[in-house]
């Protein structure tokens, strides 16, 4: 894998002090330099310091804490008898991500014999607890699935050595703050500690406090380059044309594997019928779909069964996609560093990327707006046979537009809700028959 040049360091792996075993898993996954993230914070965590680290996915950040966790644990179990008791903890806002994480685990600890386990709501527990049972070293977790069953009695976090938490920031905006407090009360005091988070507000930073003891600041910020190395492309059409817009440009075969971002779910759904329509292989993400759905529709779209993953920007945030190129902006976000979040999925770790954004009319302020933050033009496509001819609405204009778009929501979700209700009927009546 290529990596750019603030991502890279003149380092080795071999040189910051790690085992055999963890090398030649390196080696195996092509890794030929650690990225910035990693070279600092894997010398920090072999010598026992706390770790606070403003980085986000992308970054390499997971291998930086997995690694050297693993390391201790290898050196510290060996000679030792063959129970297992949680010594790692790790845990993280989704399952998305537990997943990914406990992965990365499974990975570089190939040649270590260290077990690991992942735990997450919205599926049943059977075979969690079976797998927690059978004894584990590391577990991974979200945390309404791990206090769960630590009040049935499933798991104790007396043994825990090394503790890490995960995307700190999108914790708290879950709403996770509560739970959060209750695992870290559960944890053994004398511990190494790891804290992530892509951005650092104060309510993080006192979060942290809690958590950490004389920790060591790393930081990594791998926006700025990450959008320098995509190609960006413009397009700029009416409302009314998007669509149509959007399936010209599918028509080019080289985008054979695209995430596509909507503000909105609904959105999401509705562009997901559009590509269907036109037999184009599709599947949304976002908070309203079932962890499972949301699971399913990533694991097609990285086996390559699905062509456009259509997300919200939550939903897509913390997603590792290897090797995806391109990223579509179906609408223009209003804030620019959103712009610049969306477009940095492509282009991970230095690979190379290319982002296509389709601006209707209102949206034309925000591209300015973008272009101040990234310091650079976005190269608008001239080949377009749907070109923007509206103007921006005025300000009553657009005041009737908000109110006709109210307007259709609420007979929308009226005649959801009529169409929910008759269900139900339809139901109970069947029932007494
Ligand atoms: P993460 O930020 O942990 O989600 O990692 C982002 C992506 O970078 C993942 O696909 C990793 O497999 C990849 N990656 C991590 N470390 C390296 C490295 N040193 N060299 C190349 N790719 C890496």
């Amino acid at each position: 894998m290529k990596l750019n040049e603030e991502t890279k360091k003149a380092e080795r792996f071999e040189n910051l002090g790690l085992i055999q075993p963890l090398l030649k898993a390196i080696k195996e996954k092509n890794y030929t330099e650690p990225t910035q993230i990693q070279s600092k914070s894997i010398p920090l965590v072999l010598s026992g310091q706390d770790v606070l680290g403003c980085a986000q996915t992308g970054t390499g950040k997971t291998a930086a804490f997995a690694i050297p966790i693993l390391q201790h644990l290898y050196q510290e179990r060996h000679g030792k008898s063959n129970s297992r008791k949680i010594r790692s903890l790790i845990i993280t806002p989704t399952r998305e991500l537990a997943i990914q994480i406990a992965e990365s685990f499974t990975l570089y600890g190939k040649y270590t014999k260290i077990r690991n386990t992942v735990i997450f709501g919205g599926v049943k527990q059977r075979a969690q607890t079976d797998a927690l049972r059978r004894g584990v070293d590391i577990l991974v977790a979200t945390p309404g699935r791990l206090l769960d069953l630590m009040d049935q009695g499933y798991i104790r976090l007396n043994d825990v050595e090394y503790f890490v938490l995960d995307e700190a920031d999108r914790m708290l905006d879950m709403g996770f703050i509560h739970d959060i407090r209750k695992i870290i009360a559960k944890l053994p005091v004398k511990r190494q500690s790891l804290f992530f988070s892509a951005t650092m507000p104060r309510k993080i930073v006192d979060l942290s406090h809690k958590i950490l003891r004389n920790p060591t600041k790393v930081e990594v910020s791998p926006e700025a380059p990450t959008v320098e190395i995509i190609q960006q492309n413009l397009y700029y059409t009416n409302r009314a044309s998007k669509k149509d817009l959007l399936f010209h440009i599918l028509r080019d075969s080289k985008i054979e594997h695209v995430l596509l971002f909507s503000r909105t779910k609904h959105g999401c759904d509705r562009i997901v019928r559009n590509l269907k329509s036109q037999k184009i292989k599709a599947a949304a993400i976002h908070g309203d779909k079932t962890q499972n759905n949301r699971q399913k529709a990533l694991e097609q779209f990285k086996a390559g069964e699905i062509r456009v993953l259509v997300a919200t920007d939550i939903a897509a945030r913390g997603i590792d996609i290897n090797k995806l190129k391109y990223v579509i902006n179906y609408d223009i976000p209003n804030i620019s560093e959103t712009y610049v979040h969306r477009i940095g999925r492509t282009g991970r770790a230095g690979e190379e990327g290319s982002a296509i954004s389709i601006c209707e009319p209102e949206e034309n302020g925000y591209i300015r707006d973008i272009e101040k933050l990234i310091k650079r033009k976005i190269t608008v496509v001239e080949n377009n046979p749907f070109p923007q001819t509206d103007k921006p609405m005025t300000a009553s204009e657009k005041k009737e537009w908000e109110k006709e778009k109210q307007k259709r929501k609420n007979k929308f979700f009226a005649a959801k809700k009529e169409r929910e209700a008759k269900r139900k009927v339809f139901k109970a009546s069947r029932k007494r028959y």
